[in-house]
């Protein structure tokens, strides 16, 4: 669905190769795809999510979005659809005074027929469990339905992908668990390719692929078993791994022979269970 080729990319002129905000990044991503991407702060997980949507242009290298070429401006508004960016702020991104209005507003800019604008409305709302608030008014709503919102907003548009920069960071981990399960959701059951940017680690590990990123480099990039169970590399970019990989890593250290690849509580479980 989406191609990076050789994607290098500077935000001032002449800065110096070790220090592009991404350099030389190749990433094919798949429909129905869910890739997580982490990094540490600075790394380029923002600046590569700009990209996938045309908010960013190559300085070198090229993004094909279906084909298309995130260059070609007789493109950019097509890209735009069906590459819907969610961001960190939900209260950044709703605008309106009712819910409904705030997830008819990208299909209203399209020019859709009012009529079917209301059946996408209706549809984006029940698919991320927001319908019985669409007479509310945003601002009034918690920090993860207003993100719920801001993604039914997005869904309106009848994309093909959806990117989400760190959309969980300002949320309570209520907050957090309902936005999760609603993206996961949509991925599994509507097959909705996702390109999901965290530093939540626990978030990772539900993706069908990690992407790693390390000062504008994709420097690991594989299924999430794999990925976590390389806890020292990862602790070397100083970042984490999922809680219950750190204990089969710390297990494993005195001699407990449990798989590195563990990823959830149920998997230590039974881990721990096999080995009396
Ligand atoms: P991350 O999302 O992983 O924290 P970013 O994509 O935000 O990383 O940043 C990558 C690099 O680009 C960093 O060195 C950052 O300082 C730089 N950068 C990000 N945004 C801008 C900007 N608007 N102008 C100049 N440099 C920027």
């Amino acid at each position: 669905m989406i191609s990076i080729e050789n994607l290098s990319y500077m935000y001032k002129r002449g800065t110096p190769e070790e220090n592009l905000a991404l350099n030389n990044i190749n990433l094919e991503i798949k429909q129905g795809e869910f890739i997580v991407i982490i990094g540490p702060n600075g790394s380029g997980k923002s600046t590569l999510a700009k990209q996938l949507n045309a908010l960013l242009l190559p300085s070198k290298g090229r993004v094909l979005v279906n084909g298309m070429d995130t260059a070609d401006a007789s493109h950019l508004w097509e890209i735009r659809r069906q590459v819907g960016m969610v961001f960190q702020n939900p209260d950044n991104q709703l605008v309106a005074t009712l819910v409904e209005e705030d997830v008819a507003f990208g299909p209203e800019n399209l020019g859709i027929d009012p009529e079917e604008i209301k059946l996408r409305v209706d549809e984006a709302l029940a698919a991320v469990g927001m319908l019985e608030y669409r007479k509310h008014p945003p601002h009034l709503l918690s920090g993860g339905q207003k993100q719920r919102v801001a993604i039914a907003g997005v869904l309106a548009m009848k994309p093909a992908c959806l990117v989400l920069d760190e959309p969980t960071a300002m949320l309570d981990p209520a907050g957090r668990k309902e936005v999760m399960a609603a993206i996961k959701r949509l991925n599994k059951e509507e097959g909705l390719t996702v390109v999901h940017i965290t530093h939540f680690m626990d978030e990772a590990a539900a993706a069908d692929r990690v992407a790693v990123m390390e000062r504008g480099k994709i420097v690991m990039e594989g299924p999430p078993r794999e990925i976590f169970s390389r806890v020292r590399q990862l602790k070397d970019l100083g970042l984490d791994v999922p809680q219950m990989t750190e204990l089969a890593a710390l297990l494993r250290n005195r001699g407990v022979p449990v798989s590195p690849e563990i990823l959830t509580v149920d998997e230590m479980v039974k881990a721990i269970c096999q080995l009396t």
